[in-house]
């Protein structure tokens, strides 16, 4: 979304060093929604995501720092009602252990700005057997035809 990046200046679709920002920082930078979701770790209600029900062609990134995350032939369609995914881009994210909500789940960041963009669960589809459960508001998707 043109609107969430362009006062962004840690945003980069190449630059793959990681980010040390401060929530301090990220709340000047992004949106309300975006700030509670990335950096607070809420998460959208369901069903209500702009990559929920989509399936076009092209590339997932970071909504906060253009790390590229997902490609769409990794996406499925799920009825859990968030965007969901088979596979993620390794070299994108990285998990933590997440108590939390009297759960034990594992929680999927973003590797370069360690922004919170969902759960990983293992109750996937093939080949992977893996569901990345993912929040819109954290993912910025470019359609193939912008390339
Ligand atoms: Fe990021």
């Amino acid at each position: 979304m043109q609107n969430e990046t362009e006062n962004n200046p840690y945003y980069s679709r190449t630059d793959k060093e990681k980010l040390n920002v401060s929530n301090d920082e990220w709340r000047k930078i992004l949106s309300p929604d975006l700030y509670a979701i990335a950096r607070e770790a809420a998460t959208e209600r369901p069903f209500t995501g702009k990559y929920n029900e989509f399936d076009e062609l092209g590339e997932y990134y970071c909504a906060v720092c253009g790390n590229h995350l997902f490609r769409s032939n990794s996406k499925f369609s799920s009825s859990c009602g968030w965007p969901s995914f088979f596979e993620a881009d390794k070299s994108g994210v990285s998990y933590n252990r997440d108590s939390s909500h009297g759960m034990e789940r594992i929680e999927v960041v973003c590797k370069r700005c360690n922004s919170h963009l969902g759960h990983v669960f293992n109750d996937g589809p093939p080949p992977t057997g893996t569901r990345y459960c993912m929040n819109s508001v954290s993912l910025e998707f470019v359609p193939d035809s912008e390339k």
